[in-house]
């Protein structure tokens, strides 16, 4: 097909045809190596069965190797500049939507709805960096039918998804990682397959959303409120904390007792505490409300 994108030349044709200018704050890289394409595709098991949400395509490279594997794709771009280019590069798909918006906006529920009957989607994405947490974060807490996430982030991301208790990089975002689904890194993707380059390191990561939770909070939302809380003053004790956190609405000595009830030290930080102790001290709350 004349309009194939993958290769650098074809990309900076586009480009310069559309004399469009990278925007930073966009977080735009895009991806010109066909073989991390193939990866991607292959990781995330796209058939003609699936219906693929991809956060921000860009000009269209990915979508093009999405819509040629998977039944229907729904792609949602914030930049304005991108939409007549991707109206061009994606024109030859019939089964491709583009939506002109921000993704931390739209309704992935009602894309899930209207586009796949409210079966599970898959989401594939080259992701804009600056956003990769919250864009995850949602799509776990959003409780947005989901077969799998499969997307290229800052290799620092992909390390902070896989860490416990004890790493200067463990937060919220692991735990959360651990809550819901099972990651596996799919491949290290240097920067020079981007157009630009981008200072850092990426990874393609696939994560499997659980049938099950590994562990058991009667109330998942508030046990996240406390993870926040615990993360968000990193330096102060756990007791702490959850007494400054406005999310947290628990008294001083409510919140001594739960920590108590799991043996801990009352001096004992946040970033000590594992998966099963944050749903221990949830559920102690959650039951005290019974
Ligand atoms: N998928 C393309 C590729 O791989 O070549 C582009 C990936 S680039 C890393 C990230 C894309 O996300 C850009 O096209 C950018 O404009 C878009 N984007 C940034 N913030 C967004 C947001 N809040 N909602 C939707 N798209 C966004």
């Amino acid at each position: 097909m004349q309009n194939k994108l993958g290769n650098p030349q074809k990309t900076i044709e586009i480009i310069q045809k559309y004399e469009f200018a990278f925007q930073k704050k966009f977080g735009q890289n895009f991806l010109i190596d066909t073989h991390v394409l193939d990866k991607i595709i292959a990781a995330a098991g796209v058939t003609k069965d699936d219906c693929v949400l991809e956060i921000g395509p860009g000009i269209g490279t990915m979508t093009q190797y999405l819509a040629e594997n998977a039944g229907q794709v729904v792609a949602v771009e914030i930049d304005s500049k991108l939409i007549p280019i991707l109206n061009e590069t994606l024109e030859d798909y019939d089964n491709v939507t583009v939506i002109h918006d921000d993704i931390l906006k739209v309704d992935i529920n009602q894309i899930a709805e209207q586009y796949n009957g409210g079966r599970p989607i898959k989401v594939v994405a080259n992701l804009p960096y600056y956003i990769t947490t919250p864009i995850i974060m949602g799509l776990f807490e959003g409780n947005v039918p989901i077969d799998n996430i499969t997307v290229m982030v800052q290799k620092e991301v992909a390390d902070r998804m896989q860490v416990g208790p004890g790493s200067k990089d463990y937060g919220a975002l692991s735990l959360a990682v651990q809550y819901y689904v099972k990651p596996y890194i799919v491949a290290n993707v240097p920067p020079n397959c981007f157009m630009p380059r981008p200072n850092v390191g990426s990874a393609v990561i696939r994560l499997t959303r659980h049938k099950n939770p590994p562990v058991y909070a009667k109330d998942p939302g508030l046990m996240f409120r406390l993870i926040r809380a615990s993360f968000n003053q990193r330096r102060k004790t756990l007791q702490n904390g959850l007494n400054n956190s406005p999310e947290v609405l628990y008294t001083k000595e409510q919140i001594a007792d739960a920590i108590e009830s799991l043996g801990l030290s009352p001096s004992v930080r946040g970033e000590a505490l594992n998966l099963e102790q944050f749903a221990a001290i949830a559920n102690f709350f959650t039951d005290m409300k019974e």
